[in-house]
């Protein structure tokens, strides 16, 4: 009837208050938290499959909330990307880990590239160069020791992801396809755009030694990248079975947690310790 229909509109309607009401509330602890500096990085290893040596981390945000405790990203970051908020806390991550990877190559740690995740929206930032130059040049990390991890959607704008990954390259940092299967890219494209490296969505991996599908699609991706020239990396590895299967198809490199959950920086040089003891 008319009265349900009106009161079930009523009832959306006020939900969809909460929610406006939760988000602001959420958007405002996120720019405290920043200043509050409850923010800090996780790193995780990413290694060599032939040769078994660490060759690279990836920075992953953590928020510790004071009363909620350790909030995930996938809790704020689709908010943070929502209102913009990304843009400051994206580039104090690139700083973090910036000045996280020349700290260690300064205390003499074997030198590795240090992976950051590009929202798309740091990504269409005009000023997204100057930005990142500026930042590598207050930290002094050289530019190929820093990689840049987006994702398939900066494809929907091909001319302006060229031209953007253009002037990345021209830095001279490196580019990866973050999540990469999971998106619309075409394979055209991969040619075409000067990018490094692939890395295989943990939604593949997964399954790779009990689902046929799932080991061919990581074998087809391992071989293409080859051809290509680009370097391959499979994500979400948790098993010694895993690892032999990707050593097969000659994988180059993986990561996961069969050899390390991201970790906060001082348990991540213990890391780097048992590289120089094995
Ligand atoms: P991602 O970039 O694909 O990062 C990999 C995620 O997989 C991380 O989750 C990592 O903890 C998790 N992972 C790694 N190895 C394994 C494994 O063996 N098994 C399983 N089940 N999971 C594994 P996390 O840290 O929760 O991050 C989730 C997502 O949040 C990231 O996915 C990325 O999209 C986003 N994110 C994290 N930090 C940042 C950041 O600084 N900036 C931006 N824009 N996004 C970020
Ligand atoms: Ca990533
Ligand atoms: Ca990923
Ligand atoms: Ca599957």
């Amino acid at each position: 009837s008319a009265k349900d229909t009106r009161n079930g509109w009523k009832r959306y309607a006020s939900e969809m208050n909460l929610k406006a009401k939760e988000k602001l509330l959420l958007e405002n602890d996120l720019r405290i938290a920043l200043e509050l500096r409850q923010f800090h990085l996780a790193y995780q290893p990413l290694v060599d499959l032939e040769g078994g040596h660490l060759v690279g981390a990836e920075a992953l945000l953590r928020w510790d909330h004071p009363q909620k405790g350790s909030i995930p990203p996938s809790e704020f970051i689709p908010l943070s990307e929502e209102s913009g908020f990304i843009l400051p806390l994206g580039e104090w991550v690139l700083r973090t880990a910036c000045r996280q990877t020349k700290q260690w190559q300064e205390q003499g740690y074997p030198p590795l590239v240090m992976s950051v995740n590009l929202s798309i929206r740091q990504f269409r930032q005009h000023d997204l160069c100057e930005r990142i130059e500026k930042v590598l040049e207050e930290t002094g990390l050289e530019p190929q020791w820093l990689e840049l991890e987006i994702t398939e959607s900066i494809m929907a704008d091909v001319a302006f992801a060229t031209a953007m990954l253009e002037r990345l390259k021209k830095i001279g940092v490196r580019i990866s396809i973050d999540d990469f299967g999971t998106g619309y890219s075409s394979l055209y494209y991969l040619k075409r755009f000067p990018i490094d490296k692939l890395k295989i969505d943990r939604s593949f991996v997964n399954d790779i030694l009990t689902d046929r599908n799932d080991a061919a699609i990581v074998s087809g991706i391992s071989a293409m990248a080859r051809n290509l020239n680009l370097t391959v990396t499979a994500e979400g590895v948790e098993s010694e079975g895993q690892v032999a299967f990707l050593r097969e198809q000659r994988c180059q490199e993986a990561q996961g947690y069969f050899f390390s959950r991201p970790v906060p920086p001082e348990q991540f040089v213990s890391l780097f310790d048992a590289e120089k003891r094995s």
